[in-house]
């Protein structure tokens, strides 16, 4: 292996380490639920699922739990969220 990529892989290493390089602006998932499978996406800031629970309360267990999955690379400047 060449010494370019070793240094690529070692930059991709910290990089992986520094979520808030990284904004995710679309997203098409497949979640295991408990009972079934449901597509879940996002486009544009909006969430959408499949489930019921999504279509009659406009959020649902499986966007929390990729929004906590995501955490900080769901928005482009998490430093001015965070800030008080
Ligand atoms: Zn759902």
């Amino acid at each position: 292996m060449n010494s370019s990529i070793i240094g690529k892989i070692d930059k991709a290493r910290r990089y992986a380490e520094e979520k808030d390089r990284v904004a995710i602006t679309s997203l098409r998932s497949t979640f295991k639920g408990d009972h079934n499978q449901y597509d879940v996406s996002l486009d544009a800031g909006n969430w959408n699922c499949q489930c019921h629970f999504f279509s009659t309360r406009g959020v649902c267990s499986h966007i929390m739990a990729l929004q906590r999955i995501l955490e900080e690379m769901l928005t482009t400047q998490p430093e001015a969220v965070q800030a008080t």
